[in-house]
């Protein structure tokens, strides 16, 4: 069957697991079945003080060690009131320094945040910019793959996963999803690797000094900051198009020969959402790269969706596996979460039933409407079967 691991998992508060027999469902789904007179019914996105316009990461991971080195740039501007400190979420990281555009009065690093305060208050509209460089050992939010972690020695790759609050773990942000803007990432490898982020790829550049080579993606459209992503490692790939938009499938080496079934039912999916949805598609590419032990089943960074390597199936399991609703669902975000994005995690459940809703018109699309009908029933059944374990 092919229904594999459905959602993003949100941390074990928020969401019900259940394990079924034809697979396993992970549903974001507590929060908006909880009483209304519990507190998940009254949040609200945070407030802003300041509107975020863009964010410039450089990135050296260093595999042996898994740590990073990082250089964060925010620019913002104040939204209604004189701004005398900026707060940024920021877990564990060791700052080595904070500047910035105006006169920093002195900044502080906390568990959880790195707070600079500014000699004098920067007046509503006026942009500055804050720098921090910073080391990170990241235990949430960035993820090697390596052969000292027992993955093989050719398969070495990171992953990073932002949703819901873990991009803070490698690099100062603001890390809610009212909040968007546009971003680049440079990421510093050693020749031979890949690397993979959000939007289009800007240049690659060696360094004649360090040999590494510098790999820049920038994507110029406003999105929110959990939808950022790095992936970085050794990687192989199959290719497509659909109309102007690339479309890539990515592999650890070893695995690549498993790449085609996955990939296969991408290009009509993005034809038949852009038909259904009457959006035409709205990032500059598409790629798909599935890793190691991924945290979740997939995840739909903006233009490029992580998925776990266990979707991965050969021509002699074709019978009993395959992408199909992984991919649909993870392309049906890039619209609904990614285009369009709840302001509170509390909202999450925006994100998640168009995916999910989306994902079976293509089920009907492609097997025809009793297919979905029987699987919109399946889902009622389990939606109504659910209890409200959360408090
Ligand atoms: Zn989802």
């Amino acid at each position: 069957m092919n229904n594999l691991f459905r959602c993003i998992l949100v941390g074990a508060f928020f969401f019900v697991t259940c394990a079924e027999t034809e697979g396993i469902e992970c549903l974001k789904s507590a929060a908006f079945l909880a009483p209304l007179d519990s507190s998940a019914h009254r949040k609200y996105a945070l407030d802003r003080e300041v509107d975020v316009l863009h964010l410039a990461l450089e990135v050296t991971p260093d595999f042996k060690q898994r740590t990073v080195e990082g250089k964060a740039t925010l620019r913002f501007k104040p939204i209604a009131r004189p701004v005398e400190e900026l707060k940024l979420d920021a877990v564990d990281l060791e700052v080595h320094s904070v500047t910035a555009t105006e006169k920093i009065q002195t900044y502080q690093v906390t568990d959880e945040k790195v707070i600079v305060t500014f000699a004098e208050p920067i007046p509503p509209d006026k942009e500055a910019a804050v720098t921090v460089t910073y080391h990170a050992e990241p235990r949430q939010g960035l993820y090697f793959r390596t052969p000292e972690m027992g993955y093989k020695e050719g398969d070495t790759h990171l992953f990073t996963q932002g949703e819901e609050i873990e991009a803070r773990h490698w690099y100062p942000c603001f890390d809610s999803p009212n909040e968007k803007f546009t971003s680049e990432i440079t990421c510093r490898v050693s020749e031979g690797m890949t690397v993979l982020s959000n939007g289009r790829l800007v240049s690659e550049e060696k360094d004649p000094v360090t040999g590494l080579v510098a790999v820049h993606w920038s994507q110029d459209k406003p999105h929110a900051n959990y939808l950022i992503t790095l992936v970085a490692g050794y990687f192989k790939k199959i290719e497509d198009k659909h109309n102007n938009i690339p479309l890539a499938f990515y592999t650890p080496p070893s695995e690549i020969h498993e790449a085609a079934g996955s990939f296969r039912d991408t290009k009509d999916i993005m034809a038949f959402f852009e038909q259904e949805i009457g959006v035409p598609y709205p990032w500059p590419k598409y790629d798909q790269v599935c890793v190691n032990d991924f945290v979740a089943g997939g995840m739909e960074n903006t233009s490029c969706t992580t998925l776990t390597d266990s979707t991965l199936f050969t021509d002699a399991t074709e019978n009993i596996r395959d992408s199909e609703a992984l991919v649909s669902h993870e392309m049906a975000h890039q619209w609904f979460g990614d285009l369009v994005t709840c302001k509170d995690w509390s909202d999450i459940w925006l994100n998640e039933g168009f995916a999910t809703y989306y994902e079976s018109l293509y089920d009907g699309h492609k097997n025809g409407r009793d297919s979905m009908l029987y699987e919109l029933y399946q889902r009622a059944r389990h939606i109504t079967g659910l209890t409200n374990d959360t408090n």
